[in-house]
Parts: C-alpha cells; structure tokens; sequence
C-alpha cells in the first residue's frame, strides 16, 4: 500500500535570518536544504500570527496589537479599582500576572491576555484586541477564516499544537500524532527561543544551546514522520527576527511633560519598539507633534509606509499617528514593562534584524517573500485553493509598496 503525504509546518518564534546565521547557519541544513529570508510585518506576534495563519494583511484580518484606545467598548470599567493599589504593589510583575489572570478569566477571553504594564487607571480607555483563541474555530476579529478553519470545513486531519503548553509537551503530542498515521497536516509551535533572545540577546551562547536542541528535536520528527508518510514536506519559518537593545528613551516623561491631559486631549498606547496616539484636542497634536518632531531615535511613519505595511487601518482604529523607534532604541518605560530586554522585536520591519527565516525541503514554484505568502503553501500541501486576497478586499489593491 503506498503511503501518504504530509505536511509539516514547524513555527520558531524569533528565528530571524540574522540569528540563524549568527549561530547556526548549517541548522537542518541537509534536511532542509532550501532556505530564504521571510519579510515580516509591522508590530510583534499579535500582528504575525494572525497574517501567517490566514494569509491576509493586518488592516484585513484586523489584528495589530494588543491594546487600542476605545473607551466605548473598553471591558476594563469594572477594574477601576486596581488603580488605588499602591505603585510599588502594582509594578510587581507577579502581581500583574496574577491579576492578568484573574481580568482573563472574569472576561471569559480564551486568546493570550497580558495586562503587562499598562497603568490601571488607563485601562477603561482601552480595548484589547486578542480576545479569543486565533488558533481555535473562528478565532480572528472580523471572522476572517484562518487556516485551521479552512482544514476543519474541508474535514482534513490535521494536527496543531496548543500555544498553552511548552515545547516539550508539543514535540510529544506532535509525534504521538504523527505516529498514528492519520493526520495529512501538522502545526508545530514553538515559542522558547524568543524568551532566550528577549532575556539574554542575539550574542548570547544560550541561543546556539537552544537552536542545537531544536535541531535534534525536529531530526527526530522528521526520521519518525519519514517512517510513516512518504513524501514528508517540511516547512521551518519564524515570524520575525531579534535586534539588540543599544538605547532607552523615555518617551512617556516628554509627552507628559507636554502638560496635556491623556484621556480628555489625547491617548497613547506605548508598545516597547512605537507610541501610537490618538489626537482628542487640537492642541494636543501640534504639541505632541512638536516633541516627536524633537526626537531623532525614533519617526512618524507616513501613510505610505503604513500603506507597505499593510497597517492603513481606514478608521485608524490603531492610532492616528505611529511613532516608530530605531533599530535598538527601546520605549523604556513602556505600557510593556519597566525594565528594558536585552533584545526586542516590532522594529522597521525592513530592517535586516526584523527579517524572518523559511527553510524548507519542498521549495514552491513561487517563493514566499512574507508572511503573508506561508497560507498559500499551506493550503497547497492539502490541495486547498487559495482565492486572491486582492479580489475579495478591494481596499488590499491601494498597497503601494507590497513587496510580492
Ligand atoms: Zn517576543
């Protein structure tokens, strides 16, 4: 009886192209031995997740980052209480995670939930944008399908691992599904390295123990997959890169130092790597364009570059001004966190540290360039059609920049 075939698509968080080739540029190398720089997007793994997983730019599956200013539909006015807790209890990081899980489960959200550094007494201005599971059935806002949606309406089996769980549960459960034969497409999760890459930077022997590990982990999956399917396709890629931190700035002090009022003339969401503002006053967006304009470690991304980046949102929803970082130059404090990593991810996404890494054993005709192109490689291993974004979104023709 001959066998069937499978896919494999294997997820490593922050496995940039520059850290490949820093530690390990023979990683896989005579398994996988197609391999390629993958564009990324704008943001960090709330915006790349979602545009791997369905194939469409943020401003089409909606999701960007976490937070966004939306006091209408803000589920945070019945936490207002946790901003009488003292400042040195409420910059406790234990504390805050333990109150993230206590917000996530009274909200009944199922997607990853952080309240990270965001000050509680902002919070009602905020909504949050992950709210359910984007790899459960219909997890994308907006109902864009995904391709697990897609997988689960055709009845394909198929494996995915559960982003709950830490690396060595899901090599497991992978095997154990691969073992049993019945599955003709696998979604293996990874997310370790990041951690390492955050904590300790791209220079850090760390990073060669981790990639060495995975190296044997996948080896074995791949010989254990090669004794039960025929052919096995493998497909190795990362979402983004790392870059090292070379400088903090704290640009929550200059706009506060503006004497406007957050809340009544303006709002911000500080992510670690861009500010994004939202103008309620007249007054607040010539002054805090003033300060910007001030500020050379960081610049205000025009609607053009938002337009490349697929983050032209028609109602600004994520802000009506971004203020992007350089390279290596940290938000610090941020609404993320008070104490700055040693590396960090959500740069220009242009920038040779942002890139992401694809390695494969079954190069496609055509070549991803971005994320965005990993869906149509997906769906190819099971035999599912791919309809043009660009024919069922008009607004996604308007992209001047798209690299494809
Ligand atoms: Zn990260």
């Amino acid at each position: 009886m001959s066998r069937s075939a499978l896919g494999i698509f294997i997820f490593i968080d922050a496995f940039g192209w520059k850290v490949l080739h820093k530690h390990r540029p023979d990683f896989l190398g005579d398994l996988l031995p197609t391999r390629m720089p993958l564009g990324t997007v704008l943001g960090y793994s709330a915006t790349c997740v979602p545009t791997i997983l369905t194939g469409k730019r943020p401003r089409e599956h909606g999701h960007m980052s976490f937070f966004r200013y939306d006091p209408e539909c803000s589920p945070f006015a019945r936490y207002r209480w946790m901003r009488l807790l003292p400042k040195v209890v409420a910059e406790r990081g234990r504390v805050r995670r333990m109150l993230s899980r206590f917000v996530k489960q009274s909200l009944g959200y199922t997607g990853y939930f952080q309240l990270y550094n965001v000050p509680f007494g902002d919070l009602p201005l905020f909504d949050y944008t992950e709210k359910m599971d984007l790899f459960a059935a219909g997890g994308i806002n907006g109902g864009c399908p995904t391709i697990f949606d897609a997988l689960r309406e055709q009845g394909i089996p198929f494996h995915v691992s559960d982003w709950r769980r830490d690396e060595p549960d899901n090599l497991g459960a992978l095997e154990t599904a691969v073992r049993e034969g019945t599955i003709r497409f696998a979604f293996l999760y990874l997310a370790a390295l990041d951690g390492v890459l955050h904590a300790h930077g791209t220079d850090s022997p760390r990073v060669t123990d981790k990639m060495n590990w995975y190296e044997s982990q996948i080896r074995h999956i791949i010989e254990v997959a090669s004794g039960v399917y025929e052919p096995v396709h493998v497909h190795l890629f990362s979402d983004h890169g790392m870059t090292d931190t070379v400088d903090t700035c704290d640009l929550m002090a200059r706009i506060k130092a503006l004497g406007l009022d957050f809340g009544t003339d303006y709002a911000a969401v500080y992510d670690s790597t861009m500010a994004r503002f939202w103008f309620l006053s007249e007054r607040a967006r010539d002054r805090i364009l003033g300060a910007l304009q001030k500020e050379p470690r960081g610049r205000i991304l025009s609607d053009e570059e938002l337009g490349e980046f697929g983050c032209d949102f028609e109602d600004r929803r994520y802000g009506e001004l971004f203020f992007l970082m350089k390279p290596g130059v940290l938000i610090n404090p941020s609404f993320m966190g008070i104490t700055p990593l040693s590396g960090m991810h959500g740069f220009d996404p242009l920038d040779i540290d942002s890139v992401a890494s694809y390695l494969t054993n079954a190069p496609s005709a055509v070549a991803p360039k971005r994320l965005d192109d990993l869906y149509a490689i997906m769906a190819s291993e099971v035999g599912l059609t791919v309809v043009d974004p660009t024919a069922i979104n008009p607004t996604a023709t308007h992209a001047t920049g798209d690299r494809r």
